[in-house]
């Protein structure tokens, strides 16, 4: 019997789930059985991709920067990397505020729909927690965030996902290291860093066989936690501008890929598939990490050398769903609470949404905690914080799967790009058009 390819056995699972969790709030008790017997099986998954993400970040990366042979290769293509990140998120960001000035989503929103969000959602614990998060992070200084990026302890660093950036600190650190020490003296090492990669890799093919299952738990849990359809639809317009947004990405990241490389933009997206449908499943980069990185290397043909270094830090660090839908929710609060914006508050959304999805950690709704620094940049009142929160809240974990999508393929589309400038595409793979 001929195998089903493995984004169909991924979609079909998610379908089944969002059918089975539809079903499951019909009848009593429902909720309660798959939160406590099917979401399980979800977290378990996600738990086991995050627990390879930081071995493979070590492993991967000592092994491409190890491979360079060559510190001033490694300068250029970290180079090149961080500059196409910054581009492609200030153009992520340009495009929502683009789209949320023209279709204007918040001005339509009644007072009475404003009442029912914030009476709803402005005593969710979920909310306050990350209202409570956000509130730490802006008491901290401007340069906080290079402080935040060097770990004083690397246990500690690989203890926690969310400081994921310390741990490819100190594995940049360590492989510039062993280059420097010469290729004799750096073998022994090199040669376990490889053997771990290796090994690592065959854990994701093993996790994987699991995905399909796992993402019928997820989606099942997505849809039984999911609030009142009512204030769902009411913020149909925000959520519509947000995902027009993460689809104009897609086209631009379609057309960058064959303009650059010749590549088909359909054959790309379709070895993308299982990656984009997981990040879409799990909300989370991070977790998404090992997948992409074994699509990239393996069938999309990009050589370990570029993508060991774009992969891991683009998962912390670019974030072109994330910056732009912090930009359209800046606006759209704005809008529908009469807050008027100059267009310097809007120059300053660009700038602000640009730090803010660098400081997002690569896990579920991170982005919302990240949006208050976008709002204080521009001056929004603190008193009204929590009320713009709620305001959108209802619908961020849907988006938040959207946008993750995006985050991910935008990581591959930098890999490529990049690879691309440094003759580093296996094109015995990748496929031309
Ligand atoms: N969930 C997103 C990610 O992991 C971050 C966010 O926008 O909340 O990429």
């Amino acid at each position: 019997m001929k195998k089903i390819a493995l984004h169909w056995q991924i979609l079909i699972g998610m379908l089944l789930g969002l059918l089975f969790g539809y079903l499951m709030i019909q009848v009593s008790g429902g909720k309660e059985f798959v939160e406590n017997w099917i979401n399980p099986l979800g977290v378990i998954f996600i738990n086991l991709l995050k627990l390879i993400a930081i071995p493979l970040i070590l492993a991967s990366l000592v092994k491409g920067i190890s491979d360079l042979k060559d510190i001033s290769k490694f300068r250029n293509i970290g180079l090149r990397t961080m500059v196409i990140f910054i581009m492609t998120t200030v153009i992520a960001i340009t495009i929502g505020l683009f789209l949320v000035n023209i279709f204007k989503p918040g001005n339509g929103i009644s007072n009475e729909t404003i009442e029912r969000l914030t009476s709803t959602y402005s005593n969710n614990t979920g909310l306050q927690a990350k209202i409570e998060e956000a509130s730490l992070q802006k008491d901290s200084g401007p340069l906080q965030f290079l402080v935040d990026m060097v770990p004083d302890n690397i246990f500690t660093a690989m203890s926690n996902n969310k400081l994921m950036l310390q741990v490819i600190f100190f594995t940049v650190f360590l492989g510039i290291s062993m280059l420097l020490i010469g290729e004799e003296k750096a073998r022994p090492l090199k040669n376990l860093f490889d053997s771990l990669n290796d090994a690592v890799l065959k854990m994701v093919d093993l996790i994987m066989i699991s995905a399909p299952v796992a993402v019928f738990a997820l989606l099942a849990y997505v849809v039984v936690s999911s609030g009142d359809p009512d204030l769902l639809y009411a913020l149909l317009k925000y959520s519509g501008v947000v995902v027009l947004g993460l689809i104009l990405m897609i086209v631009f990241y379609c057309t960058v890929i064959f303009v650059t490389t010749r590549i088909n933009p359909f054959w790309f997206l379709k070895k993308m598939s299982p990656a984009q449908l997981l990040a879409f499943s799990t909300s989370s980069s991070a977790a998404v990490l090992p997948v992409n990185m074994k699509i990239v290397e393996d069938e999309i043909g990009v050589d370990k050398e570029v993508s060991s270094f774009v992969l891991p830090v683009g998962a912390t660090v670019n974030m072109d769903g994330t910056s732009l839908y912090q930009g359209v929710a800046a606006v759209f609060i704005s809008q529908a609470l009469g807050f008027h914006l100059e267009l310097t508050d809007q120059l300053m959304i660009v700038l602000t949404a640009l730090l803010a999805s660098i400081g997002s950690a690569a896990v579920p709704g991170a982005g919302m905690v990240m949006l208050v620094i976008v709002l204080e940049s521009i001056g929004f009142p603190a008193n009204k914080l929590a009320i713009g929160l709620a305001l959108i809240f209802a619908v961020d974990r849907p988006l938040d799967m959207c946008r993750t999508v995006i985050n991910v393929t935008g990581d591959a589309m930098v890999s490529l790009i990049v690879a691309k400038s440094v003759d580093k595409i296996d094109y015995t793979k990748a496929k031309r058009m």
